[in-house]
């Protein structure tokens, strides 16, 4: 062997053990490598495999608690829940029932009302017709705007006349009844064209909230576009003595089935039952039409009290029947009554009052004895206030709503203050609403830091006659004067 052969094979054997050490590193780089992968992949099994049976337990947790929570439901109302099976939340029925009261809600514009009612149902969160319903009344709400509160009109009648040939007889009343009073025909049409104007009833507690301490704060009146509010009241509605026999409704009843209506004395005597009067006309059209009203809000009754209320002989002197306060009028009608029980009497009043409330009406007073304050001294004006809350609140309830007769008003347009000995007493009397007569513009709001003032628009058979253009912006009269009325109407 040559040196070189030595050194040759020398350098052989240290390539062999460079070559051994190099395929020991390989190989544990690949071992270290593959279990690293194995332990990846077990890493990621093993949490694929953990996660969803996590969450399938959390499901079924939480299933197994609504199906306790339901059963427990049902049987607090009282159903017996079926031994298996999943009980539905809401049945079909009451889904379809509440679907109906929420857009009903809506279309009053109460969104608000609408919404909270499908949220509060159980199993909201899983109820994807209701949540759309809720999604639907929140753009709606979302496209409304605030109606500027001092630019709201305010409207107002008198009872209306049923049977035009009794007003319009030729007797001593027929002047009156012309110059003030609207015929149904007449009404029907004003409201079904302020209507389709888009015009909307509201209340006048919708234009400002009262405080505790008597402080008034305005309102909002969310409506959506081209609709505009106004207040709706009518004056006297006591079915006076003296109406009787021309033609309008006898009183206000509430019926078997809960509705408010009139009874009319048809010509033989018999009592006929029916829409003879604003109240259920109005009652019966916003059933039809249920976006008329606001929130569900309709008219104020402004009452007076020294003939009782609604066509109810509620009044002080019907107990006592005191010589020298009984009028020729009442007279006649304990002669033709003589049955009559005052307990009974005030009894079915305020039913009918409290029917009416519940249908969205409210009461105001139109003062006791139908007077203009400022011509009484304030100790006069004291004892009628004293008559309303003594013989008038009973019946229909507290109000803070005082409609003025005769258009009067305590004060001149300034805004009210304590000096003025009326309002001082008015306000201590708990009334925060004050309403005049003023035609000459759509609308006349005041705000005051206690109060609130808006005149009011009479839409009787003088305004009709003698400055229809004052009412072109509710509607035409042409269309909605009843050729009946006898012409001119009287001069006042
Ligand atoms: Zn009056």
């Amino acid at each position: 062997m040559s040196r070189g052969d030595y050194s040759y094979s020398d350098r052989d054997n240290r390539y062999r053990r460079g070559s051994l050490l190099m395929k020991c590193l390989i190989t544990i780089l690949i071992l270290a490598i593959i279990a690293l992968a194995a332990l990846l992949v077990y890493e990621i099994r093993f949490r694929e495999y953990q996660n969803p049976w996590a969450q399938a337990q959390a499901q079924k947790e939480s299933m197994e608690a609504a199906e306790a929570a339901l059963r427990e439901e049902s049987e607090k109302n009282e159903q017996s829940a079926p031994d298996s099976g999943v009980v539905p939340l809401i049945s079909d029925e009451e889904e379809d029932s509440l679907e109906t009261q929420a857009n009903r809600l809506a279309l009053q514009y109460d969104y608000d009302g609408a919404i909270s009612l499908l949220r509060s149902q159980p199993g909201y969160d899983r109820n994807d017709r209701f949540k759309n319903l809720v999604s639907t009344y929140e753009s709606t709400k979302a496209g409304c705007s605030a109606y500027p509160i001092d630019q709201i009109t305010h409207i107002f009648f008198h009872t209306l006349i049923w049977d035009d040939a009794k007003a319009f007889d030729g007797d001593e009343d027929e002047a009156g009844y012309n110059q003030v009073m609207t015929t149904v025909s007449e009404f029907d049409s004003i409201i079904t064209q302020m209507y389709n104007r888009g015009y909307v009833m509201v209340s006048l507690h919708d234009m400002a909230s009262v405080a505790d301490d008597g402080t008034l704060t305005t309102k909002e009146i969310l409506l959506p576009p081209g609709k505009i509010p106004f207040v709706l009241s009518m004056d006297d509605c006591s079915y006076y003595h003296y109406m009787d026999g021309d033609g309008f409704a006898q009183k206000l009843i509430v019926t078997d089935d809960g509705k408010v209506k009139n009874t009319y004395i048809e010509d033989d005597g018999s009592v006929s039952v029916g829409d003879y009067d604003l109240v259920p006309i109005l009652d019966t059209f916003v059933q039809q039409h249920p976006d008329f009203s606001y929130h569900g809000h309709k008219g104020v009754l402004a009452l007076t009290g020294y003939e009782g209320v609604l066509g109810y002989r509620t009044d002080e002197v019907y107990k006592t029947r005191e010589e020298g306060r009984i009028t020729e009028y009442q007279r006649a009608f304990f002669e033709a009554n003589p049955d009559f029980d005052f307990d009974k009497e005030v009894a079915e009043a305020k039913a009918v009052a409290d029917a009416m409330k519940a249908e969205g009406w409210e009461f105001a007073s139109h003062t006791w004895g139908h007077i203009n304050p400022r011509q009484y001294t304030i100790e006069q004006v004291q004892r009628d206030s004293q008559r309303w809350h003594d013989w008038v609140v009973p019946v229909v309830g507290e109000t803070d709503i005082l409609i003025f007769a005769f258009g009067a008003d305590i004060g001149d347009w300034q805004p009210y203050t304590y000096d003025n000995e009326y309002y001082a007493h008015y306000k201590s009397m708990g009334f925060n609403f004050y309403c005049n007569v003023d035609s000459s513009v759509k609308a006349w709001v005041q705000v005051g830091p206690d109060f609130l003032r808006q005149g009011r628009r009479n839409l009787d058979g003088y305004r009709m006659y003698y400055s229809p253009e004052l009412v072109s912006d509710l509607y035409d009269v042409d269309s909605a004067w009843d050729s009946n009325r006898p012409t001119p109407v009287p001069e006042m």
